[in-house]
Formats: structure tokens, sequence, C-alpha cells
């Protein structure tokens, strides 16, 4: 029988009406005949209401036990809408991502999914029942619950539908995936279709639609994304593989990120207390003897500690953390000129902000610059660029 996983965001999820009327859209899937695997988020904003509990209790909590916290926000949608499925006559069960087979690395709150044994989904699927997994968790080979980093349910569904063979639906309060955040962008429009690349980039530029790591997963299992509204019409974006004509595909940006600056032979130093407290550098550069690194903040819950470790570690360390954003433009071919960089700086300019580092790639211009003024900034480049 065809299977699919359905993925629904927080916001579908937001109070019991709306996990009824998930709970339906679901049942009708299933009396279509299709086996059905659901990954659900934490309800609207438990996830933020946890963490600043958590930050309540201690300024900089053990990593481990913020897990063991946080993964309980999707474990409360989960067994919710399981109750409105048997409610609706259909049998459903709900799994953690533990019990589903979700195995990630121990890498507390940005763990990464190395295999997936869905053996008990796989039994229950069988048994005609649909089975709902709570999102953004899974269990590392210690047998320690981790989770997944920010927005990690889109890795859960991906990951389940490579393992199951299924087809893979993201369902969030967009229509799939626009040129810009259109709830910022009035303009901004729908894509129908994208590459792995580009919606890759996007993510990691800071568009919320999609996960990158998921995104990332599903080009290595080669599996497409249906990103489509939950509750609105039945427009999607597709993202799959194959390339697309030149063109720019969005503008994206990022708050919540800190520049450091440091010596460039104290770059090993750098990167191993980066990696003892679980942040990525998202952008590296290093031209002579002054290195900088880019940090996104957002999977990093103990920042002051952190930073305090670095300014004692590293002599001459500056690190710039009040209120640091990036507004990206993604798209094919933008090496090819600098109309791209120039009408990025050209459009902060304009609103009196000073680019504060740039990156380019083939793919991807990024500047950063005061968050203050990012979406203002997202607006203007869209205008000048895309319209
Ligand atoms: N609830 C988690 C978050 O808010 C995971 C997710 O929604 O995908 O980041
Ligand atoms: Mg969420």
């Amino acid at each position: 029988m065809a299977c699919v996983v359905q993925k629904y965001g927080g916001s579908s999820v937001a109070d019991v009406e709306k996990i009824r009327k998930v709970a339906e859209k679901v049942a009708a899937t299933r009396r279509a005949g299709k086996d059905v695997c659901v990954v659900v988020s934490a309800m609207g904003d438990t996830t933020d209401e946890l963490l600043a509990l958590a930050k309540r209790v201690s300024p900089a909590p053990p990593r481990r036990e913020l897990d063991m916290l946080l993964s309980a926000g999707e474990r409360i949608s989960m067994a919710l809408l399981s109750m409105a499925l048997n409610d609706l006559d259909v049998p459903a069960i709900s799994f953690t991502g533990s019990q589903s087979g979700i195995i990630t690395t121990d890498a507390h709150a940005n763990a990464r999914i190395v295999e997936v044994r869905p053996k008990r989904v796989h039994e229950e699927l069988e048994k005609g029942k649909v089975v709902i997994v709570a999102g953004y968790q899974g269990v590392s080979t210690r047998k320690e619950v981790t989770t997944l980093g920010r927005g990690g349910s889109d890795t859960t569904a991906v990951a389940l539908a490579a393992a199951l063979g299924a087809d893979c639906e993201i369902y969030s309060d967009v229509a799939g995936v626009f040129t810009a955040d259109p709830r910022v962008v009035p303009s901004a429009g729908r894509l129908d279709a994208l590459s792995y690349e580009e919606m890759q980039e996007l993510a990691a530029a800071g568009a919320k639609v999609l996960n990158a790591q998921a995104v990332e997963f599903a080009k290595e299992k080669g599996i497409a994304i249906h990103a489509r509204s939950t509750f609105g019409a039945a427009d999607e974006t597709v993202v799959r593989g194959g390339a697309h004509p030149e063109r720019i595909a969005g503008v994206a940006t990022r708050r919540e990120l800190a520049l450091l600056a440091f010596p460039a032979a104290r770059l090993e130093d750098v990167l191993g207390l980066l990696e003892r407290h679980g942040a990525v550098a998202t952008e590296l550069a290093s031209p002579g003897e002054g290195a900088g690194v880019a940090l996104d903040l957002e999977n990093v819950h103990d920042w002051p500690v952190l930073r305090g470790r670095l300014a004692e570690a590293v002599p001459g360390l500056v690190a710039e953390d009040e209120a640091i954003g990036s507004v990206s433009v993604v798209g094919t071919g933008l090496s090819a000129g600098h109309r791209v960089l120039r009408e990025v700086t050209g459009s902060l300019a304009a609103l009196g902000a000073r680019p504060r580092a740039v990156f380019t790639s083939a793919l991807r211009v990024t500047v950063y610059c005061d968050a203050a003024v990012l979406k203002d900034a997202a607006r203007e480049i869209h205008r000048r660029l895309i319209g």
C-alpha cells in the first residue's frame, strides 16, 4: 500500500480545535487507502516557553537536561493527536522519537540523525494504524534522549519517509516556499519547484519553512519534499533534484548571530571550544593574520558561558553579539558578477546600515548587519532584485 509521511508544524497543532482539524485531514488520507505516518511539532510556542522556563531556573542549563525538557513538547502533541484520531474511529498510536527508532549522535540540543530503525512504526502500520511520531527528537547510541536543533521535526519527517519508502508532505501555515517570508515581504511569490541546493541555501540563510538538515537528508536519499499549507489552498512547492535556469530564488534573513574575530593562529582553539558547546560556525574567513567566524546562536543555549570561555582561552578575541543579523540572496550563478552583492550593500546603505561582514558563494550572497534593519532590508532587496 502507498505510504505517506505527513508533518504538521507547531502552528498547525497550536490548540485543541486545530488538533481536531489535523486529525480530520489525517483521517481522510487514511480512508483514501494510504498508510499514514504523522510527524508532529510541539503545540504553538511550546518549545520557546519551555526554553524560557529553563532559563528562569538556570542561566546555563546542561544540554542533556534541556533535551529531557524540550522533547516533552512534541510528546504532548503526539498523544493529543492520537486521541483525536481514535475519537474519529481511526485507530492510531503515538511514539516518541526513541520508540520510533530515530538514532542520533549525542550532540545534545543539536543532534544529527545517523540511522532510522522504524521497526515499531512498521508493525503498527501493518496493523492498519496511523502512527504519530514526536518530531525533533531521537535517542543516542548511549540511550540518551536528544533533540535535533530548532525546526528539527522536518528532519524527523524526511528521515522517516526515507526509511519507510514513503512520500513526504510538510504542512505549515504557509503554502510552500516563497521568494521571501510573505509575512514580511507582501510581494513575495510562491516558488513551484526548487532544487535541493537552492532550498539548502535558503534554509541555511534563515528561511524557516524547511529545516536545512531535512533538505540535506532528502537530497542524500533522493526524496521529494512537498511543502503545503495545512488549512489553506492546495498550492505547493516541490523540492527535488534537477537544475533550474539561472535565477534568483529568494531573500532570507537570520537574527541571533554572533561574529568572532581573533588571531588566525588560534583557529583550532576556537573551533574546539565551539564544538564542545555544540556551537556550529556558519561562515568562516581567514584573510591573512586575522580570522573571523559567524555563529548562529539559535541552538546555543549557554552563550554567556561560552563567550566567557572564549575570551579566557583566546587573547585578542573580539565577540560581537549585540543585535547581529544577516540578509542573504540565494540563487544560481551569483558569482558571475557583483550585481547582487552591490544591490544588497546598496539597500543596506539606503537604510543607513553598514555591512559588518560579507560572505559569497556561487549560490548565496550573505551580508551581516544590524538586526534592526532586517525587515526593511528584505523588502528593499526583494523589490530591487525580484519585484
Ligand atoms: N518544536 C521544535 C521547535 O520549535 C521543533 C520543530 O518545531 O520542528 O523548534
Ligand atoms: Mg516549533
